[in-house]
């Protein structure tokens, strides 16, 4: 357990309960409170006329009482309408006192402080903050903008703020720059201190939108600074695993060759170059006896899961267990029946365990898991809950890694190391990233890339259409269907909320189940239960269901070869990688494929940019460097937070062009500068082991 430096008890304010919750955010030190960053800010510097609200804009108002009445309309409240020249605006209090209530009396004059919202009334503000002003007395304004921090239980935000001024004060001089100065300069950036300074209490005037957009140059400095503490933390995590013993599995006892072989023959396929190539790269790593950590990028549908189910018979030839961890239910059960149908001929083993399994069959596959006799165990995060123990893990292979953190990864990592040795690991990607900034958030792995799709795929072709279209798009869905195809409707989800999940698709299907009364349609979405949806699945892959009504859960690697033609709706509003990725669920069989993306008009030019560069290109990784190109300051990242990190400031995508410079800073500091690398890691990690609990 990390301690706390005694300065920290110095600051005002700070006694052993605080001093405990600060702790709990790896702050022990007075300057590591600077590294708690703003999440927003609030401009209570001027006041905006009651006519000039906005929804959803938080504001400072300034009014006179003009009615004040308790009303009981579902709930008793009290509402509070004041006026100014230019409009008015209801204040809604759903808690009061007797004493408030009096003191909110007609020609009472207000400063209010809330989040704006129209109701049937007009604008309103729900439990704003609020004083009462005399008449003629000017409005106290502040004259910066206020800080909103991260919520840190036990601390309101005003003592935070108070605390941030005091380091601000006190300590600011004695931070040390980690960054070496010319590249600071080169770079065209602020000095760590006047970065802090800013982001922390920006001056009257600093600009909003910027700020907001998390692009103002103080942020960009921040940014790199955290992008390479991070980076520096992986690398340092690979020079660790380097120096780690691993049982060393070659690819050349005749028992592993011969499985291989089997193996390969059953396919009928061969492999394609870049599967050999990828393979190869295995062997060479299986082969050492050190860890194995390898990428392994590649194109949906590039056949990733055959090159990792032949490593995995490697380990298992040797007389060792491998596990296969997805991050949904979903995909995990696709790898359970793929391993099965590939391994379970050859003779081995394949362990099913996920999180919903009832107890019964969980105690079994943790029993087989635990004396061996499970050599292949595919699951979701289940297979690193702390109840599980495995005989002899070798290998560890972890598909569509962007899931899961690191630090469920290294977790995993941990399950199987004894004294002796530590587990190889394989993680699949099929996010094409640019490699520079692969190379900076897969510092801890070396990569192996497949570039090419097995042989007689037809390109997908791409089309957009507005969605006043969609009858025509109805009768094309008939008329594959009828043909014998199988299709993808994919309604995604328009809010960020995963309880909205249903309501994305089931009218969509009602709707299209009434237009096309003939075809057999089927419904599945992220709030089904995996037997639910393992039924509806099965269905579909068995050619029951002609015609698949979706959200994105089948976003990732779901495998139906029949399916040829894919519907996104609201195209508009979902990123070009996760379109990319849907995308790539069509096109996997020998019929020619087409994807239809429904739009809503007007487009707007960005959202027209990104649907045009689907309809040119097929190759995701053109289509993840277009999406970095277009991805403008401020503009909304549609896709799902990715789980790879936690970051303060940075972000991955708006924030890549910083990867070289975070390369090139960080080879830097690792030759020359050790005690500068662990401040950065304290600062923006945390001084915890590792990825410790951050
Ligand atoms: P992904 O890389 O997206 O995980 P998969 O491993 O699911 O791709 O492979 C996609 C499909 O292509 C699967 O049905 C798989 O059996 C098939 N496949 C893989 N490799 C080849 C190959 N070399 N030739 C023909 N088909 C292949
Ligand atoms: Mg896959």
């Amino acid at each position: 357990m990390q301690s706390s430096s005694p300065e920290i008890r110095s600051l005002r304010g700070v006694g052993p309960a605080a001093e405990e919750r600060l702790l709990r955010l790896g702050i022990s030190r007075p300057l590591d409170l600077l590294f708690l960053l703003p999440q927003r800010y609030e401009d209570r510097t001027r006041l905006t006329p009651l006519g000039a609200l906005r929804s959803g804009e938080r504001a400072v108002v300034d009014g006179v009482i003009a009615v004040a009445d308790v009303v009981f309309r579902g709930r008793r409240s009290l509402l509070v309408r004041i006026t100014d020249r230019t409009g008015q605006l209801t204040l809604r209090f759903f808690h009061f006192s007797r004493a408030q209530q009096n003191s909110l009396v007609t020609g009472t004059r207000l400063l209010c402080f809330g989040e704006v919202r129209f109701g049937p009334l007009g604008p309103e503000m729900v439990h704003p903050e609020y004083r009462v002003l005399q008449p003629g007395q000017s409005a106290p304004l502040e004259d910066r903008l206020t800080p909103v921090y991260p919520a840190v239980e036990g601390l309101a935000q005003f003592r935070i703020r108070d605390l941030t001024d005091q380091v601000l004060s006190r300590y600011l001089n004695t931070l040390p720059d980690a960054l070496p100065a010319a590249e600071t300069a080169d770079l065209k950036m602020p000095a760590l201190r006047d970065a802090l300074q800013f982001v922390h209490r920006p001056p009257p005037g600093a600009d909003l939108q910027l700020l907001g957009a998390g692009m103002h140059p103080c942020q960009r400095r921040l940014a790199l600074e955290e992008m390479l503490a991070h980076h520096l933390s992986l690398r340092q995590i690979r020079e660790r695993a380097r120096a780690d013993r691993s049982i060393a599995l070659p690819a050349t006892p005749p028992a592993a060759v011969r499985l291989r072989e089997r193996f390969t023959r059953s396919l009928g396929f061969t492999l394609t170059g870049g599967q050999r190539a990828a393979l190869a790269d295995i062997d060479t790593d299986l082969a050492q006896p050190h860890p194995m950590m390898r990428l392994l990028q590649g194109d949906v549908g590039c056949g990733k899961t055959v090159v990792a189910a032949a490593a995995a018979l490697t380990a298992i030839a040797h007389g060792h267990q491998v596990a296969v961890m997805a991050p949904t239910e979903l995909l995990a059960e696709q790898h359970r029946n793929t391993f099965r149908r590939w391994l379970e001929p050859l003779g081995i083993t394949v362990v099913w365990l996920s999180g919903s399994l009832r107890k019964r069959a969980r105690d079994q596959a943790y029993a087989a898991t635990a004396d061996g006799s499970a050599q292949l165990i595919v699951g979701t995060h289940a297979l690193f809950q702390s109840g599980l123990s495995y005989r002899s893990l070798a290998l560890v292979i972890v598909d569509e890694q962007h899931r899961f953190g690191v630090h469920q990864r290294l977790q995993l990592m941990d399950k199987g190391a004894s004294d002796a040795a530590r587990p190889h690991q394989l993680v699949m990607t099929a996010t094409p990233i640019p490699r520079t900034l692969a190379m900076t958030i897969y510092a801890d792995l070396d990569t192996s890339v497949i570039r090419e799709l097995p042989p007689g795929r037809q390109p997908v072709t791409t089309i957009a259409l507005p969605d006043k279209r969609r009858a025509e798009v109805v009768t094309r869905v008939r008329d594959a269907c009828r043909g014998g195809a199988q299709a993808y409707w994919v309604c995604p989800l328009i809010e960020e909320s995963e309880h909205l999940e249903s309501q994305a698709a089931e009218p969509t299907a009602a709707a299209l189940a009434e237009a096309l009364p003939e075809i057999r349609i089927g419904l599945i979405h992220g709030r089904m239960n995996s037997a639910e949806k393992e039924r509806v699945m099965k269905a579909f892959v068995a050619g029951e269901l002609q015609l698949l009504v979706a959200t994105t859960v089948i976003e990732v690697g779901v495998d139906v070869a029949g399916a040829s033609l894919m519907i996104i709706e609201n195209a508009e509003r979902l990123g070009l990688s996760q379109l990319h990725q849907l995308r790539g669920r069509v096109g996997r069989g020998r019929d020619s494929s087409t994807c239809v993306l429904l739009y809503r008009s007007p487009l707007a030019e960005m959202a027209r940019a990104r649907l045009e560069v689907l309809r040119a290109t097929n190759d995701g990784f053109e289509v993840a460097q277009r999406d970095l190109e277009l991805r403008g300051p401020g503009e909304v990242l549609g896709t799902r937070q990715t789980g790879l990190m936690q970051l303060r400031v940075a972000d991955l995508v708006r924030d890549a062009d910083l990867a070289p410079a975070v390369q090139r800073i960080a080879r830097e500091l690792l030759a020359t500068a050790a005690p500068a690398v662990e401040e950065l890691r304290h600062r923006w990690i945390g001084a915890g082991d590792r990825y410790g609990a951050v």
